[in-house]
């Protein structure tokens, strides 16, 4: 059976690709901006990396292409059409307290250690492999399979753009790059700031200094705080008590005013229900202080009333939801005011059948009267490829074949490497249940359950390009 035939040159390369695996992990393929160049778009060592497995592809005797230091690919079969599978090789910065060298590629009690083991370099050396197995094999197939390399995934995916510029589109495939089973639809990504100037000075009644709140845009802020001049204690005290929000906010006396600190529940910005939003809190509370500066006042007031406490955007006129995907989320992920200037950050998370345009444009209707500046940050359209679809069938097939699991269609709030490309979906490489370990401390592969994704991608490959 043709199953057979591909799995047992799976097994007799295992080996092999577990070692070159560890060769892998120890190039730390890290964005260095610093020290870009013509010639190598992303740094020294993600062009090395890009460079080793380009050559590795050659080495198994492969058809490969880089694409100008921006991508690259590896390619089996004939055929005027083209089957993408779509992986990185970048990786992000290790981060703190490895209990290993992240970039030694170790193994421990049958797992390999490292940075890129799961994301994404692992599943590079499975498609990689797979390719490798199906030409060996000889078995006649109708379609080309293309394994495309990125090498900016984890930062602007301008890898990917690139690629496109350039080089023929698949007609449809797969990016081991998130979780089994199938990752069919992605929510729309919109970002914006709202942005206000105050020339207003110090006036009778309260001064707000500064407003302070989130990290980063995409996470629920769990703390933000006010530093507010010429009120007191009492009168602040008085208006927590009133609204019963002592277990939320605590403030303290400075020489420089008073502190106001808001508490929260971090979450990511694609589930803010499962978070409580500190800034939100927090602007709540300051549209009951009288401001002596009406246009910080004028503006804090309008946002946190057209927010309130939500996440769904319903008294901004932008909720939404869909079957597919479920419903629009709002995050307001960071607040930074000083005496001149305030600025708000909000991500929000769209369904697969809203339209993005029309969301914008509702926006720039609510904030119309703030005298405040409207900027889009990022505008990155839904992904949804209809179930029905034969390549999805294909798909749902193999894994149902090689692992007796439901192939569950699954929707997500964040993105993947697949918005970029027509027709693809997110396969593998993390099975349902397992801990999330890429961008984590100790990211490892357990090695059984990389021989299974070999397998299952050579299956898949095979059944899309036979
Ligand atoms: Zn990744």
């Amino acid at each position: 059976m043709v199953e057979d035939i591909l799995n047992i040159k799976i097994d007799e390369y295992f080996d092999e690709l577990v070692k070159n695996l560890q060769e892998f992990i120890k190039i730390p393929s890290v964005l260095d901006e610093e020290k870009t160049d013509e010639s190598f778009p992303f740094g020294p060592k993600i062009d090395e990396a890009l460079r080793w497995i380009l050559k590795k592809g050659e080495e198994l005797g492969l058809k490969t292409k880089n694409v100008d230091g921006y991508a690259g690919y590896v390619e089996i079969g004939n055929g005027p059409e083209m089957v993408g599978i779509l992986g990185h090789i970048d990786v992000v910065p290790a981060g703190a307290d490895w209990s290993v060298d992240p970039f030694e590629g170790q193994i421990k009690e049958g797992k390999l250690y490292g940075r890129g083991s799961v994301d994404d370099k692992g599943p590079i050396m499975a498609v990689l492999y797979a390719l490798k197995a199906i030409e060996d094999s000889r078995m006649p197939v109708s379609k080309r399979a293309r394994l495309i390399i990125g090498t900016d995934e984890e930062t602007g995916a301008r890898c990917i753009k690139h690629y496109l510029e350039k080089e023929e589109p698949p007609v449809c495939g797969f990016s081991p790059d998130a979780e089994f089973p199938i990752i069919h639809a992605e929510k729309g990504i919109l970002r914006f700031e709202l942005t206000k100037s105050f020339d207003e000075g110090p006036r009778p009644g309260a001064n707000l200094k500064r407003i302070r709140g989130g990290t980063r845009v995409n996470v629920v802020p769990d703390y933000a705080e006010a530093l507010i001049a010429d009120v007191t204690l009492k009168e602040l005290v008085s208006k927590i008590e009133e609204k019963e929000l002592e277990s939320k906010l605590t403030i303290e006396e400075t020489p420089e005013g008073i502190v106001v600190k808001a508490k929260g529940i971090s979450a990511h910005a694609s589930y803010p229900g499962d978070g409580e939003n500190a800034i939100q809190i927090l602007l709540n509370f300051l549209t009951l202080i009288d401001f002596g500066g009406k246009e910080a006042k004028t503006f804090i007031d309008a946002v946190a009333g057209k927010l309130k406490m939500e996440s769904d955007g319903k008294t901004l006129g932008i909720s939404c939801s869909d079957e597919i995907s479920g419903a629009l989320t709002i995050n307001l992920g960071v607040a930074d005011f000083n005496e001149k200037r305030g600025s708000l950050k909000f991500d929000i998370r769209y369904p697969v059948t809203g339209d993005g345009n029309d969301i914008i444009a509702n926006l720039k209707k609510a904030f119309d009267d703030l005298g405040a500046e409207f900027l889009i940050n990022q505008h990155k359209m839904p992904l949804y490829v209809d179930p029905d679809t034969e390549f999805i069938k294909k798909l749902q097939n193999v894994y149902k074949k090689m692992t007796g699991d439901e192939p569950k269609l699954l929707s997500i709030g964040g993105g993947t490497y697949c918005r970029y490309v027509k027709n693809t979906v997110s396969f593998g490489p993390v099975f349902p249940g397992q801990k999330e370990l890429a961008h984590q401390k100790d990211e490892y592969i357990v090695l059984e359950d990389l021989r299974k994704i070999v397998k299952i991608y050579v299956q898949a490959i095979y059944e899309l390009i036979k």
